[in-house]
């Protein structure tokens, strides 16, 4: 009611009426939206409090952004720029404050230039992985682009903006990103490079000439990208992926120092990611129903039960190796020499891949290969349904999106997983915490040893991912599912996130990406710092009104 009411009373602002009105004057006025289903879809996230949009704008290029921009700045009315939006567990296509205009850049979804010879491509925010990863296979499929295991329709540009990590060895998504078009708050464009405006390089030298400034319109509100470079691989001679299992929970530092070891050596280049069992059942099952009214954590012994049922280890591990056949070779016994004493390591090759996939298919189809899928798998050591899985994991480690991981987010759902999700829509409760640590076991471990128990003490299933950012830093993703339909329990996730978020800091972990219900604490953790960045704000967007509040700016 009280959301109902604000709604209201914003549209009866006359400044906003008036820039609202110039805005769909400039681009059309079916796509500028104060009220209806469209707005009411960027409205929703899964965070446990999201704040109200004032409307919804949808450019169709550079030039309607500019104008809006200046609009924008003309009534002061605070724009917030989303590629995709699907910033999902982040806060979606929300902003940080009540009463933005989003302004979403789904249309700009060009495919502007693919060089096959330096692997680059120019795109526009609009674009999607899945857009991406499909054109090239249709018209370059001697080149790949990494993904994430998150929405195969989020915006290539957008993750990278917000410096999303992805799963293949470009896995730094900001990194390989070369050469920015920009459109400032004063509706001026700009170039990232330093020129001349013919530059041969702009796409090619990350470092430009000058300052380098990308970084400044990265986790930031000082400009909105209409266009970038993205750099691309070369489709490799070979590729395998590796899965392995921790057998005995201790032994988590060994296995981060051991993969980190690998990594400095060259030897391991993915972003692996190392999961507990509570992701691996999000992944592969949903909570028990009859549980859900009744518990926000799993009691351990149903834990235990679900792991042993699903044969889920307490830690996994996951990655792809790249490169000539040798490379491969060599890496799997680099592989086997320093994982194999701590747990069991299994690699799949395209072949394996897809006899695995087919033998799925097979057992959902008939009960005779449903036994025989039994039999492999527990030949294998692992559960059918991890089986199932198997082709998946192989598939999205070559930087294939996939819609069977975002899956997982309906694990307390009270519905099944969707073919296709969209965890905003269905209402789902989720928000992602992620500090970062030096990769050391030792500090991994301190990280989550002061956050485990702060699950517990919140009642909350303890969603762990340690995602390898570089060989030098680990994130520690935590998630907390919760049921927005509780609203005890959307309460209490989001204490659990505040108090997670002080403790981390307090013991020098920063984020290393944040929700917008973070943002506010992001801006408070080093004072000279985020003064600078108060100073560079006003100088480029004195009127404030790109994304004010973004990472405490
Ligand atoms: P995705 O759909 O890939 O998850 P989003 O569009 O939700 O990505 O964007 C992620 C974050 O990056 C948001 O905080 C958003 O404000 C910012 N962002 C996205 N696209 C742009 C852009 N073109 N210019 C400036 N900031 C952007």
């Amino acid at each position: 009611m009280a959301e109902l009411k604000r709604s209201v009373e914003i549209q009866k602002s006359p400044r906003l009426q008036a820039a609202l009105g110039e805005m769909a004057a400039a681009i059309g006025g079916e796509h500028m939206h104060a009220s209806g289903a469209e707005l009411e879809r960027v409205a929703k996230a899964t965070i446990p409090q999201s704040k109200r949009p004032a409307a919804l704008v949808t450019p169709k290029d550079r030039a309607e952004v500019a104008q809006l921009v200046r609009i924008a700045s003309h009534y002061g009315v605070p724009l917030w720029p989303v590629s995709q939006g699907r910033n999902w567990g982040y806060g979606s296509a929300t902003a940080c404050l009540d009463d933005a205009v989003v302004l979403h850049l789904g249309r700009l979804n060009q495919i502007l230039e693919v060089n096959k010879e330096l692997a680059y491509a120019v795109i526009e925010p609009g674009v999607t992985y899945r857009q991406l990863r499909q054109f090239l296979e249709l018209h370059h499929p001697d080149l790949w682009c990494d993904c994430t295991d998150g929405p195969p329709d989020g915006s290539v540009i957008g993750n990278a903006l917000d410096r999303g990590l992805g799963v293949t060895h470009y896995a730094d998504h900001f990194g390989t990103l070369c050469g920015l078009e920009v459109v400032l708050p004063s509706g001026q464009l700009i170039r990232t490079g330093g020129g001349p405006p013919n530059s041969k390089t702009w796409h090619t030298h990350k470092w430009g000439v000058g300052p380098y400034i990308e970084g400044l319109f990265s986790q930031s509100n000082l400009g909105i990208v209409t266009r970038a470079g993205v750099w691309l691989m070369p489709k490799p001679e070979a590729f395998v992926s590796f899965t392995f299992d921790l057998v005995q929970r201790k032994d988590l530092a060994e296995l981060v120092d051991r993969v980190r070891d690998l990594a400095l050596q060259g030897v391991l280049q993915s972003a692996c990611h190392i999961v507990n069992e509570v992701v691996a059942l999000c992944v592969l099952t949903q909570y028990p129903g009859e549980m859900l009214e009744r518990y926000s954590r799993l009691p351990n012994e149903v834990l235990a039960d679900l792991c042993r049922r699903y044969g889920a280890a307490p830690w996994s591990l996951g990655g792809g190796i790249q490169g000539t056949k040798e490379t491969v070779r060599h890496v799997k016994r680099k592989l086997r020499q320093a994982l194999s004493p701590l747990g069991r390591l299994t690699f799949l090759d395209d072949r394996s891949a897809g006899a695995v996939s087919w033998l799925s298919q097979w057992s959902a189809r008939s009960a005779i290969g449903r036994m025989v899928a039994a039999g492999v798998a527990r030949l294998a050591g692992k559960s059918v349904q991890m089986l199932d899985s198997a082709p998946h994991v192989h598939s999205v480690l070559k930087g294939v999106p996939s819609d069977f991981f975002v899956r997982h987010a309906y694990f307390k759902a009270n519905k099944p997983k969707p073919l296709v999700a969209d965890p905003d829509r269905d209402d789902i409760g989720l928000v992602w915490f992620a500090p970062v640590a030096p990769m050391t076991g030792r500090h991994v471990e301190e990280v989550m040893g002061m956050c485990r128990p702060l699950f517990e003490r919140y009642a909350f299933d303890f969603y762990a991912a340690l995602l390898m950012q570089n060989a030098r830093s680990m994130i520690v993703l935590m998630s907390i599912f919760f049921r927005k339909e509780d609203a005890e329990q959307v309460h209490r996730a989001q204490e659990l996130y505040e108090t997670l978020v002080r403790t981390t800091a307090a013991a020098g972990y920063q984020p290393y990406r944040t929700s917008v219900a973070g943002m506010e604490h992001v801006g408070t953790l080093s004072l000279e710092f985020n003064t600078f960045l108060r100073e560079l704000k006003s100088t480029v967007d004195p009127g404030k009104i790109l994304a004010p509040g973004k990472y405490g700016i």
